[in-house]
């Protein structure tokens, strides 16, 4: 039987820590860190997601503005907003939540969030400061896995870290990471080979797929670390990639879905909203 790697425990310590520093930091700048996120559209996964965000932030004393933007936002629209939200030194992070409809080039709306304020990393400068170990804004998720390790004094040094998933939102950061924690790092995707093979080597592995249950214990190493990032849907269900019934058995420690990653995934978007913010209003006042 397996450790469960708590992530909804790790975050609210983590929240009240953030609750802690932000009022302190408000007495000091007498301003209060501020995210305004982007909303396209009225898809109820981003919908929910926002809320949960909004929630957070509300839980920590930061103010969350929510724009949401009709479906048929012109590109050139959404473009001059993100110019007009760079600009509002009352705005310290800006998020857009994905995935942007069709007619928007969402890599390029992406690119035109000033690096300071990224809360997600996404941003070229970002992911190349990332690449090369220099300070960044990194993403949420991969981020909050680092976290949930480090909580647990989970060894990654010289570790097999299999990576399912090649993203830029989780498994090519997620990747990064754990470089540079020096675990010596697989990535496994859709035209992999042989994947249980490769998977089965891990000491941690990383499923970031979005394929239900997808993981059983056939994928598993006896003792490994099991983190399950993948968020499914089916018939109105949320299930992970991994199928947590069979592989809490064989697992050293495995993170539950929900309750894993998700909720530090929100935890960390706080820290980036207030590490923009320090860097921001601390860089003018200090
Ligand atoms: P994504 O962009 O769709 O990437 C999925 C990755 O999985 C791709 O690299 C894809 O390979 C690979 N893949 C697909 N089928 C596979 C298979 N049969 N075998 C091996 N690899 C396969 O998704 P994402 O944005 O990284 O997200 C991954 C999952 O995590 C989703 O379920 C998402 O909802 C969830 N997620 C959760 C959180 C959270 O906070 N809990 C945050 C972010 C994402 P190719 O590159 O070859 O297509």
């Amino acid at each position: 039987m397996s450790i469960l790697l708590d992530g909804t425990k790790l975050a609210k310590k983590i929240r009240e820590s953030l609750k802690e520093k932000t009022q302190e930091l408000i007495e000091k700048y007498k301003i209060k860190p501020h995210l305004a996120v982007v909303l396209v559209g009225d898809d109820p996964a981003s919908q929910t997601y926002v809320k949960f965000k909004e929630r957070a932030c509300n839980q920590v004393g930061f103010t969350s503005t929510i724009i949401n933007k009709s479906e048929n936002i012109s590109e050139n629209e959404l473009i001059d907003l993100i110019k007009q939200l760079n600009e509002d030194i009352d705005i310290h992070g800006i998020l857009i939540q994905l995935p942007l409809p069709k007619h928007i080039d969402a890599e390029k709306v992406v690119n035109l969030v000033t690096p300071k304020k990224d809360v997600d990393g996404f941003h070229n400068e970002n992911v190349a400061k990332l690449c090369k170990n220099q300070d960044a804004l990194v993403p949420c998720t991969p981020l909050g896995i680092t976290r949930i390790l480090d909580e647990y004094d989970i060894d990654v040094q010289g570790k097999h870290c299999v990576i399912i998933g090649r993203s830029l939102i989780v498994g090519k950061p997620m990747a990064q990471l754990m470089l540079q924690r020096n675990a010596t790092v697989t990535i496994c995707h859709s035209k992999t080979n042989n994947i249980k093979e490769i998977t089965k080597q891990a000491d941690i592995l990383i499923a970031a797929v979005g394929r239900a249950n997808m993981v059983d214990e056939s994928y598993v190493k006896d003792g490994a670390v099991v983190i399950d990032v993948g968020v499914s849907r089916v018939n109105d269900k949320l299930y992970g990639d991994v199928l947590f019934e069979k592989v809490k058995d064989i697992a050293a420690y495995i993170t539950p879905m929900p309750g894993g990653v998700g909720p530090m995934t929100i935890a960390c978007l706080l820290e980036n909203t207030l590490k923009c913010y320090l860097n921001l209003v601390g860089n003018i006042n200090d």
